[in-house]
């Protein structure tokens, strides 16, 4: 995963706006790898930075989500996840509690191509979608 220092130095290559705000949800981001939505990254932010707006919050996000530094998750439960862990690695979705867990099993596509159908390709990502230990349990026992 990339640093701070190495996000903020992509940022300002990018012409970015680095602010004291910007850095917090950044590091509040980074090191989160439990795919919040926005509105809980919002709920932890407010604690340390009371006069950060939503309006902020999604401005930089989607800053973010737009040079590949973030990606955005659809898990099914109507609210969009970000992730901060942009290189390639396997997520399973689970269907029933739309939770989102990192596999430690490694991507069919280990490196994606530069490009692909005149698309350039800034990264990729691979789910799988099933049911998670908790629901398949509950699963088995409906089916019963
Ligand atoms: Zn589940």
């Amino acid at each position: 995963m990339r640093t701070i220092e190495e996000l903020t130095e992509q940022v300002r290559n990018n012409g970015g706006k680095v602010t004291a705000q910007r850095l917090l949800i950044w590091q509040t981001l980074y090191n989160n790898r439990t795919h919040p939505t926005a509105e809980e990254l919002y709920q932890k932010l407010k604690q340390g930075s009371p006069t950060l707006s939503l309006t902020t919050l999604y401005n930089t996000l989607n800053e973010l989500a737009s040079w590949g530094d973030i990606r955005r998750i659809d898990n099914g439960d109507g609210s969009i996840h970000y992730d901060p862990f942009v290189e390639p690695h396997v997520e399973l979705v689970c269907l029933i509690c739309h939770k989102v867990v990192d596999s430690q099993s490694k991507p069919a596509l280990l490196s994606a191509p530069e490009e692909m159908d005149g698309f350039k390709i800034i990264s990729h990502s691979e789910q799988y979608y099933g049911y998670c230990p908790v629901c398949r349990d509950t699963f088995n026992q409906i089916k019963k």
